[in-house]
């Protein structure tokens, strides 16, 4: 048997896919092969170049090379299919034919540019070779053709500039110096003055340079420079930078880009050729005015650079700058640019990211996308668009991304700042702030007595760390995912934390930290960017939040839309007032631990974990009891009738004592205890695997009476509230149920303990008691579970540790692999496992309500705050999310968009 060529050609067709039947979309007017539809096929740039052809719009022509291509291209080792090239030339034969021009022609040559184009854009790969098809032969068939042979030779340096960079790798700044010694020589101060013979230097220095870097001349051959730059675009997929923004941006490795190759039109022509970009309207504020910037005889690349200072469009903007507008030094070329722009607007209903060259005064349109804008811009201009008549609500709703509304609710980095950057963690809680660094949280809090900035420094913080991450500004932690205590924390107090950032080395001992080669002391001042996770030396100036009336308008509309509840998990009565003030409707969690770290009660907590016998604990907890009625009785006057859900006592108990000699013994002083005794008892504490021991409800199987002490001060605080007139119903919450006789037992207990006080006090209130669904045990046996249960609240963050297997405070420092190699498709803590983890809430939520069909359930692990999860929680039937303060407004947003999704989906 013969093998055909396909068969033993490594290039040829793979197993894996199959040759799609069409792969290379022509574009030109009136010809159009794709359209704005085609994202997938064509990217983005590729579909809406498609479709500004269809509409009439000047577009020069060309083709686009499908996103199937980059796939084949990286399954077969960086090698273009051999299948490919027949199609190319024919839609390059098209492109000749409409031009009247040839690619590679040494009299009248065609030029192209090639432009990468994802379905999303994505500023980590290759943007643009310009001038592409430019040899020694063919720039003089261009002078002649084109009668001005400047513009020949400074087209002809710049595609040698951009193509060795590019696609040859040659580090870019050896070219330019090469061109800034020239220009210095002649004492030239623009490029503009280079003359045709310093091009013609130039081009020849060049390369040679670039034979000198690689060993390879530059290619001549235009073929040759097109399938070099196609290869350049789609290796640029797989390079770590767009591999970065891929994982940031959730973008699956298997989308791949496609190639824009198309007829070039030149803006550097002369005085009567400009090139530009512009947005329809302001995207750092939102207004509705045209925005952008020019340069006369310039090419694309010159706009961006800022080699040269772009001039304003309108004349209204030039107006403060003293510079001439488009508006004015090109008045015919500007006002069809206005009647496009308006134009595309209404056709795309979204505001417009577009570029543009002129070409001796003809306009030509080169790329219409929607444009990226700030969280205060997509708001007003969702709101002005509304008022437009051009988009619905529910479109409005439907376009707003809910994660970026974190830019409105905390301080941020002043984007035009000087920045070092130092290192990179994870963004674990957003917010820009400085400070002088400490590393115990004892220090944070006695420099901020002193009135002095702190960044809390700590290889992972633990629940000792409170009081230091509340005097602090920020936290930076080298160890821990998304969903470590400092993230948790940070996030539920709005602080801003970077978490896991591995680069940085801290050392205790001699209270240093050590990262790229710095190595900063105590007192040293550094910036977080909870947002980014980057970490900057010393001061970077921040801008503060505000929220206006249009932010009002968009919650107020998504209240009016979501089915799901949304609540906060807050612990103290600044938690709780922050989360009303963001619309929470409620507490769906408020974790009781964080309340026995107070300086009034932290000894107290210890005499009852170390005592000796009941007697000696209820006499500990008895001191406790006051202090937990009244940190309640404050939740419920906060919340003013909307419901609290109290989680009763969870971590193991080591996490409040102290562990060094020193502090052991300070602690037995204050208590008048035995030193040694104590010692003995802190030890005997010490588990191998805390988060799977000795904590949660089996604290209250061993030690019922702590739990007592905490539902009679629940209940004790409720007729206080009720007495005074105020509407409550407390949900009582037992953590870590992993079966139903454990519930059964608990809830007895809590049910016997708020009826002795209803009776002590002659007060009646309803409540409810329910329990935390975060085992997977409790998940398949939730029907049992149920029996005894008033509500569920799904403690994904327990439940995706417990499922996985993966240790919530460690897995960050190998989780980034698992995502980068596509093996998980993000981190687990962050947005829910639909499959997995998923299918047990889903299942979880069925057995419960066949048990009882009216169960309430919610969700108050961190995914109650992250719009992907939302959305599932609303397909699987929650009753509502619960999440930290600082997230409410993005869970009312997402809630919205979850109800329109499914409601899309089903009609
Ligand atoms: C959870 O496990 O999801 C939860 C909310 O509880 P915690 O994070 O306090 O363990
Ligand atoms: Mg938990």
């Amino acid at each position: 048997m013969t093998m055909t060529n396909s068969q033993t050609n490594l290039s040829g067709p793979t197993a894996k896919t199959t040759v799609p039947e069409k792969f290379v979309y022509f574009f030109a007017a009136g010809e159009s092969e794709g359209n704005a539809g085609m994202k997938n096929t064509l990217g983005g740039k590729g579909a809406n170049l498609a479709e500004m052809t269809s509409l009439g719009i000047p577009v020069p022509p060309g083709f686009t090379i499908s996103t199937d291509i980059c796939t084949h291209f990286n399954e077969s080792g960086g090698k273009i299919p051999d299948w490919v090239k027949p199609k190319v030339l024919e839609a390059m034969a098209r492109v000749e034919a409409k031009i009247g021009k040839k690619f590679g022609d040494v009299k009248n040559p065609l030029l192209v540019s090639v432009r990468s184009g994802a379905r999303a854009s994505m500023p980590g790969m290759m943007d643009t070779i310009l001038n592409l098809g430019l040899n020694d032969q063919t720039v003089e068939g261009l002078a002649k053709s084109s009668n001005n042979p400047r513009f020949a030779w400074d087209s002809y340096r710049r595609f040698i500039q951009m193509y060795s960079d590019v696609v040859m790798g040659v580090n870019g700044s050896l070219l330019e110096v090469t061109l800034e010694d020239l220009k210095e020589d002649k004492h030239y101060k623009l490029d503009t003055e280079l003359t045709v013979d310093d091009l013609k230097i130039l081009v020849k220095k060049f390369k040679e340079l670039v034979q000198q870097l690689t060993g390879h001349s530059f290619p001549s051959e235009p073929w040759e420079q097109l399938w070099g730059a196609v290869s350049a675009v789609f290796r640029s997929w797989n390079t770590p930078r767009a591999i970065t923004y891929r994982e940031l941006h959730s973008i699956p490795v298997s989308w791949g880009t496609a190639v824009n190759v198309q007829s070039m039109v030149f803006g550097n022509m002369g005085d009567d050729s400009a090139t530009g970009v512009a947005f329809t309207r302001d995207p750092s504020t939102g207004e509705k005015t045209f925005y952008g910037e020019f340069l006369i005889n310039a090419q694309g690349e010159d706009v961006v650079a800022g080699i040269r200072t772009p001039q304003p469009i309108t004349k209204k903007a030039a107006l403060s700058s003293g510079a001439v507008s488009l508006e004015e030094a090109m008045p015919e070329a500007y006002a069809e640019l206005v009647a496009i722009y308006q134009r595309l607007e209404k056709h795309y209903r979204d505001m417009q990211d577009i570029e543009f060259t002129i070409e001796s005064n003809k306009l030509w349109m080169l790329q219409t996308r929607n444009g990226k804008r700030t969280a205060k811009a997509s708001l007003q201009i969702a709101c002005d668009m509304i008022d437009e008549k051009l988009i619905t609500n529910e479109e409005a709703i439907l376009r707003l991304d809910p994660a970026a509304l974190d830019q409105l609710l905390h301080p941020t980095l002043d984007p035009k700042a000087q920045k070092t950057q130092l290192a990179k963690g994870l963004p674990a809680s957003p917010g820009g702030v400085h400070g002088q660094i400490v590393f115990t949280s004892e220090e944070a809090v006695e420099w901020k007595e002193k009135g002095l900035k702190v960044i809390l420094v700590r290889v992972e913080t633990s629940p000792e760390d409170i009081a230091g991450m509340i005097a602090a500004q920020g936290i930076l932690t080298t160890r821990g995912g998304m969903t470590s205590h400092a993230a948790v924390v940070a996030r539920g107090m709005g602080k801003c934390c970077v978490a896991g950032c591995g680069e940085v080395e801290v050392d205790y001992r001699t209270e240093t930290m050590k990262v790229k080669g710095y190595v900063l002391k105590k007192g040293d001042v550094l910036t977080l960017d909870g947002s980014t996770g980057e970490v900057f030396l010393g001061e970077v100036k921040t801008i503060e939040p505000r929220l206006d009336e249009r932010f009002d308008r968009i919650m107020k509309l998504a209240d009016s839309i979501r089915r799901l509840g949304v609540r906060a998990n807050a612990d103290t009565p600044k938690d709780a007032e922050t989360a009303r003030k963001f619309g929470a409707e409620g507490i769906g969690l408020c974790r009781t631990e964080h309340m026995f770290f107070g300086a009034d009660r932290i000894d107290a907590v210890r005499e009852m974990i170390t005592a000796d016998n009941r007697m000696d604990r209820e006499r500990a907890l008895a001191k406790l009891l006051p202090m937990q009625r009244d940190d309640f009785a404050q939740l419920f006057k906060i919340m003013d009738g909307f419901p609290v859900t109290i989680r009763l006592l969870d971590p193991p108990l080591h996490e409040f004592v102290p562990h060094t000699d020193p502090e052991i013994k300070d602690l037995a002083q204050r208590l008048g205890q035995d030193f040694e005794r104590l010692r003995m008892k802190i030890k005997a504490l010490h588990e191998f695997n805390p988060m799977l021991g000795h904590r949660g409800c089996r604290l209250a199987v061993t030690y019922p009476e702590i739990y007592q002490m905490q539902v009679r001060a629940i209940a004790e605080a409720a007729c206080d509230v009720v007495k005074a007139g105020q509407k409550l119903i407390p949900e009582i919450m037992i953590p870590l149920i992993a079966t139903d006789k454990e519930l059964d037992m608990l809830r007895t207990l809590s049910v016997n303990e708020v009826e002795k006080v209803q009776r002590e006090r002659g007060v009646s209130f309803k409540y409810l008691v329910g329990t935390m669904i975060e085992l997977p045990r409790a998940a398949v046996t939730a029907d049992a579970i149920a029996e005894h249960a008033d509500f569920f609240s799904f403690g994904t963050n327990d439940l995706t540790q417990t499922t996985l297997g993966l240790s919530r405070d460690d897995a960050g420092r190998f989780l980034g692999s698992y995502v980068s190699q596509g093996i998980l498709p993000q981190d687990p803590f962050v947005s829910i496992d639909q499959v997995g983890v998923g299918a047990l809430v889903k299942m979880g939520v069925e057995l419960g309500r066949r048990t009882k069909p009216d169960l309430k359930v919610g969700v108050c692990g961190e995914h109650g705050g992250d719009p992907d999860s939302i959305e599932f929680f609303h397909k699987v039937g929650l009753d509502y999310v619960s999440c930290s303060p600082f997230r409410v407004p993005i869970a009312r947003l997402a809630a919205a968009r979850a109800t329109l999704l499914s409601k899309k989906l089903h009609s």
